[in-house]
């Protein structure tokens, strides 16, 4: 399928755009460069032409009125030319150009041939689980997303699928899992809530090599921070509800895909299952999208001088944060990634009530579902954004009743640290005396 019949509206803008003549984004269209990314530092050069890409994304594309912000499509239907003459859209189900530009804005972030925008997150999962045959064998994380874990069950459950949930943590289960044919196998990385990094190229290389479609979730990340394609995935999965939006103001998903026929498919089965996302949804997540790199990079200082903060504090039992060199996965996020992340993870001394405390004595983060917006927020995985799993389940994904996941938002870094100071000085009124010296002595 050409560009043309799949986002005619993005592919005229970028025939129009200032920055065609220099070719920067045309080198970014179609990428068939499996290498792994070069590290941060290296990487510098293509992030500069993302940023741009990602401010200017169909900025005075339309000739109709000359408007420099692209127009919202607010139109559920479009009008025949005549019998018989389709115009380029018919149905906002299967086409609209707001939702188009957004969805050729995320291909060329991702490099990336194409993209179908979703109502969802989940919406966005479900399209992929669609692209492998009834009763196919799909390898997922044992910790991933608990949204995720429950609809892979689902189908496992109901015989629709063969699903296996592995530690990706363990090599030799990964290895086993994957010496054998496989439809679809599932990355989270980093995982969501303990933020285990997973190595893309090496996974794609094996999941390949058992015939596998090779689906990362870069929903932690966006592509301002990991371009999976380019390790060797073949698609791309995003909550556009967190980082890509970034103000908790849409709930949206994305799927990217490296080849165009996949692209196709996914096109196709988007509009069937009509899990495409409204208009107004897209309009708003493009706005989001163009300060994207201006708010990660805000996110990321916060978060990494929070992480190594928390880390010293006695009633903290662990942090998790890829930033920390005693993370599991340090030395492979510097290698894969362009940044560490907003997402901070931690464990305290005193379990359930002492998350009672440390909630209650905060003023700068609400306690909420979701993350990625400029807010911070906190979640108790245990009885919120992993409740659908069962609770062996959590119990091997390590989910314990003490630990919170911090989404560490743009607030002054000054605010952020003194009112978590507050909470642990709560936190730590419920435990005993002795407990806290010895935290103290370990820490
Ligand atoms: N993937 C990850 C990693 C998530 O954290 C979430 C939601 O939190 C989803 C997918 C699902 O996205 P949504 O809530 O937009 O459906």
């Amino acid at each position: 399928m050409d560009d043309d019949k799949v986002c005619p509206f993005w592919a005229d803008a970028l025939r129009r755009s200032p920055l065609r003549p220099d070719r920067r984004y045309a080198e970014h269209t179609v990428s068939k460069n499996l290498e792994p990314i070069a590290p941060w530092e290296a990487a510098a050069n293509s992030a500069t032409r993302q940023v741009t890409q990602a401010v200017r994304a169909g900025i005075e594309c339309d000739d109709t009125t000359g408007c420099v912000v692209p127009p919202l499509h607010l139109t559920s239907t479009f009008a025949f030319r005549a019998f018989g003459e389709k115009r380029t859209y018919d149905y906002t189900r299967s086409g609209n150009p707001t939702r188009d530009l957004l969805a050729g804005a995320l291909a060329e972030l991702e490099q990336g041939s194409g993209a179908v925008v979703t109502a969802s997150g989940m919406a966005a999962i479900t399209v992929v689980g669609y692209l492998v045959p009834a009763g196919a064998r799909i390898i997922v994380p044992h910790d991933c997303y608990g949204g995720t874990y429950r609809l892979f069950n689902a189908w496992h459950r109901r015989g629709e699928r063969q699903v296996e949930f592995i530690d990706f943590g363990d090599e030799a289960a990964l290895a086993e899992a994957l010496s054998r044919p496989a439809a679809l196998v599932w990355i989270e990385t980093p995982s969501n809530p303990l933020l285990r990094v997973t190595d893309i190229a090496a996974v794609a290389k094996l999941g390949h090599a058992c015939g596998a479609l090779v689906v990362v979730d870069n929903t932690f990340l966006s592509p301002a921070w990991q371009q999976p394609l380019t390790l060797g995935a073949d698609l791309v999965v995003h909550s556009t509800t967190k980082y890509l939006n970034g103000h908790s103001d849409v709930v949206g998903g994305a799927v990217v895909a490296r080849e165009p026929a996949l692209h196709e498919q996914l096109v196709w089965w988007a509009n069937c299952l009509g899990l495409t996302g409204a208009p107004f949804d897209s309009f708003l997540t493009l706005r989001g999208l163009r300060t994207l790199h201006a708010r990660l990079e805000h996110h990321g200082r916060n978060a990494g001088a929070l992480a190594h903060w928390l880390d010293r504090q006695p009633n903290v039992r662990r942090v998790w944060y890829p930033g920390l060199e005693s993370h599991p996965g340090h030395e492979l996020a510097r290698r894969q990634q362009r940044g560490f992340g907003a997402v901070v993870t931690l464990e305290l001394e005193g379990g359930h009530d002492a998350v009672r405390e440390f909630v209650a004595g905060l003023e700068c983060f609400s306690l909420a579902e979701s993350l990625g917006g400029v807010e911070s927020l906190i979640a108790h995985p245990a009885t919120m954004t992993h409740a659908a799993m069962d609770p062996a389940a959590r119990q091997r994904a390590g989910l314990v009743d003490g630990l919170i996941r911090l989404s560490i938002g743009i607030e002054a870094l000054e605010d952020l640290r003194e009112d978590l100071t507050r909470a642990l000085q709560r936190a730590a009124s419920v435990l005993a005396a002795p407990v806290l010296r010895q935290a103290a002595a370990a820490g």
